[in-house]
């Protein structure tokens, strides 16, 4: 005979255990964001029956992820009773819209309200053949590259992994993005393609980012393909095989410089990790995510990074990565210490990089109307809050 504990005892799955077998106290828990080993544990926790837990995982992560459901009321493929006990427990919960502008090309910006009263923004850019929206990682940032308007923002905290995905679905909402009930499948997409480019940086909050992405990538719901979601970092080398391994999508570098007395100064994580450093661990990046080829981004600084010696050096520095280059034309902000480079420079950089075999697209500023360009979120919002409120310095 043996006891319960015995060899008979049903067998627990790795991920079952790693987590809490307990609902957290203080109110619903939030199903956005969780990982599909942490719903099915939430749900078991909530008294559904262990032997239905999978089947229950599936159909709710479809209802939120694949219909785009708010409501327990509306899961109809669950019995009444069950969809009150999970309206008892938990909730399907956004961060919330302050305020949507559309610019006139179309590009969107949504000022988001989160848990503690934060802001966060998130941008979607509509393309001929794609729509890119461009998400927050953090409130701030604890970096202070010198020509980033968030990096004169301090950090204020994490975003959790529901209120990244949580931008995601608030974009789709927004679009108006969700199948119909019964309808047949539509492949047309407006949210085709994810970088993690807004606030923050992603690897300084590798875990939340990691599993915000595995939602976002998971084939039952939103489904997008992990080479359709990109990942920019200022440089934290010790994350970025990380990345690879347990993210595997594509990656961007903000790289800027070609030496590292510049880079310290614009980028100051190169203190830390320089540029050799970075290059070497940015080396084994494609083989190990399986990708093709590394963005490298470099905002044209007047004066500061734009000589044709330093595009030289930069097709020198990265010879052997397969890789793109993206010119940024600087976005200037009220009281930047830098200035856009001229048409002509950028132009002329971006023709020696090309001759050298790269491609070398020179980013069109979207959404300038409405401040939407990398390096101006959130600061914008905050600068015309205080214009508004008389506090304009
Ligand atoms: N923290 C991450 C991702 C967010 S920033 C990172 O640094 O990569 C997204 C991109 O916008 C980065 O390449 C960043 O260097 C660039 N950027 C920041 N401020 C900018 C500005 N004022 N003009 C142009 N690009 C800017
Ligand atoms: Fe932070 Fe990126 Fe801005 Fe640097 S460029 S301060 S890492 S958000």
């Amino acid at each position: 005979m043996t006891t319960p504990q015995g060899p008979t005892a049903a067998p627990i799955t790795q991920d079952v255990l790693t987590i809490p077998r307990k609902l957290p106290e203080g109110g619903p828990v939030n199903l956005v964001g969780l990982t599909r080993p942490q719903l099915r544990e939430a749900l078991i926790a909530a008294g559904t029956p262990e032997k239905q837990a999978k089947m229950r995982e599936g159909q709710i992560w479809q209802w939120i992820y694949h219909w785009g459901v708010r409501d327990f009321a509306q899961m109809t493929n669950l019995a009444k009773d069950y969809r009150a006990l999970l309206a008892e427990h938990f909730v399907i919960g956004l961060p919330e819209v302050v305020t949507r502008q559309i610019s006139a090309d179309g590009t969107r910006k949504y000022l988001l309200r989160i848990t503690g009263g934060h802001e966060v923004e998130a941008v979607y850019i509509p393309e001929e053949n794609r729509g890119t929206l461009c998400i927050s990682s953090q409130v701030g940032c604890t970096l202070t590259c010198s020509f980033c308007h968030t990096g004169t923002q301090k950090l204020v905290r994490n975003l959790t992994a529901g209120e990244i995905v949580g931008q995601v679905l608030v974009a789709r909402d927004d679009l108006g993005e969700w199948p119909e009930p019964g309808a047949p499948k539509d492949e047309t997409r407006l949210v085709s393609n994810v970088v993690l480019m807004g606030m923050g940086e992603p690897l300084y909050n590798f875990e939340n980012v990691r599993d915000a992405m595995k939602v976002v990538m998971d084939g039952e719901g939103l489904s997008l393909s992990r080479r359709r979601i990109t990942l920019s970092t200022s440089g934290v080398v010790p994350e970025i095989a990380r990345t690879a391994e347990e993210i595997g999508c594509l990656l961007a570098i903000s790289f800027h410089a070609t030496t590292d007395e510049v880079r310290d100064r614009l980028v100051p994580i190169n203190k830390r990790w320089n540029i050799e450093t970075l290059l070497n661990v940015l080396r084994d990046y494609p083989r190990l995510s399986n990708s093709e080829r590394i963005t490298f981004e470099y905002v044209m600084l007047k004066g500061v990074n734009d000589s044709d010696a330093d595009a030289r050096r930069l097709v020198k520095l990265i010879a052997g990565i397969p890789a793109k280059i993206n010119l940024i034309p600087f976005n200037e902000w009220p009281g930047a210490p830098y200035e856009r480079s001229d048409w002509e420079r950028i132009e002329a950089f971006a023709d020696i990089v090309y001759k050298a075999g790269y491609a070398s697209p020179i980013r069109t500023p979207r959404g300038e109307d409405i401040m939407a360009a990398c390096g101006q979120l959130k600061s914008a919002t905050e600068r015309a809050r205080r214009e508004k409120t008389g506090l304009a310095g």
